[in-house]
């Protein structure tokens, strides 16, 4: 099999290069995702998230998201003849690139707005294509999955911005959003969104998971789960492998069709990861397992990468 293009929806290794932990270039450093061992993996675009920790929300949650965003226009301009931005169909076009890596920038927590709506158009200016709208807690947009007991839909402003998002060309994640909000966004969103890292919750009964019925609703609007290599979200107990990633492929697949997945890794935001899928230079294994279970070459493209790069070209501008 040829390698097939591999888009990643999720990562959180730029906290450990804005922390001054690692340089994301020399494998010896450790970690989960570093240049080298993205193109080693097969790896053509990566999401790379400015995710806000707790400690700084609310008040210092914009100052931390904008000095994220800064860290990560430096990496890549210390890396610019192997690394360039994807901002809008255009790059897209470029991706596969033969020598560069594709980062699309996205922000993991709609906590970087504050209460104002400008500054969703400030990001944008800044590269940012992707917002996860929650993380786990309530924000002014709407509540994470944390808070599901509440029921709550979006707010006013996290209604604005959908709206905002949509006109501006920026993909919406859902990932951590509660079940309410889920739902008002696939009733608001004039464009398919993703779910950048999440698993199947029929397979694995956890709040951060999808379930059938948000899995089929998502197909229906043609957007894409990136099925996240979370143990403790692809099994609730025991030793947990590559072949627990390639059961939520196979389910998602049998219940929202395989033009629905996509793969979300949440490498360097998770603290173990599967038996056999340490770290981004592992993917082709993970590749090779979908061949062996019977998913065809056509059908393993789309997951790696074929899907997002689908619903990219239907938001970005
Ligand atoms: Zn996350």
């Amino acid at each position: 099999m040829g390698k097939p293009n591999i888009v990643d929806g999720h990562c959180d290794s730029l906290i450990h290069y804005v922390n001054g932990e690692r340089t994301l270039k020399d494998p010896s450093e450790g970690g989960h995702w570093d240049i080298d061992r993205a193109r080693l993996g097969g790896v053509s675009l990566q999401f790379m998230a400015a995710y806000i920790e707790t400690k700084y929300k609310p008040n210092m949650a914009t100052w931390r998201g904008l000095q994220l965003i800064e860290g990560a226009h430096r990496f890549m301009k210390d890396h610019q003849d192997q690394i360039f931005l994807v901002q809008g169909k255009l790059d897209l076009e470029k991706v596969p690139d033969p020598t560069r890596l594709g980062v699309l920038l996205s922000v993991e927590g709609g906590e970087i707005l504050g209460e104002n709506l400008f500054m969703l158009d400030i990001i944008f200016k800044l590269g940012v294509r992707a917002l996860g709208l929650t993380w786990n807690q309530r924000n002014a947009l709407a509540d994470g999955v944390g808070e599901a007991d509440t029921q709550s839909r979006l707010t006013h402003l996290g209604q604005e911005v959908v709206g905002r998002m949509n006109a501006l060309g920026m993909l919406i994640d859902v990932s951590h959003l509660n079940e309410a909000g889920f739902w008002h966004v696939l009733e608001l969103s004039k464009y398919p969104i993703a779910a950048s890292h999440s698993c199947a919750k029929t397979l694995c009964d956890h709040p951060r998971n999808l379930s059938d019925e948000q899995l089929r609703a998502l197909a229906k609007q043609k957007g894409v789960v990136g099925v996240n290599f979370y143990p403790r979200f692809l099994k609730k107990t025991g030793k947990v492998s590559r072949q627990d990633v390639v059961r939520h492929i196979y389910h998602i697949a049998e219940v929202a069709g395989v033009e629905t997945i996509g793969l979300g890794s949440d490498f360097d935001g998770i603290d173990e990861t599967p038996e056999g899928l340490g770290h981004v230079g592992d993917y082709s294994y993970l590749l090779d397992d979908l061949a062996k279970v019977g998913f065809s070459t056509l059908e393993i493209e789309q997951i790696a990468g074929g899907n997002f790069m689908r619903l990219l070209s239907n938001v970005l501008k």
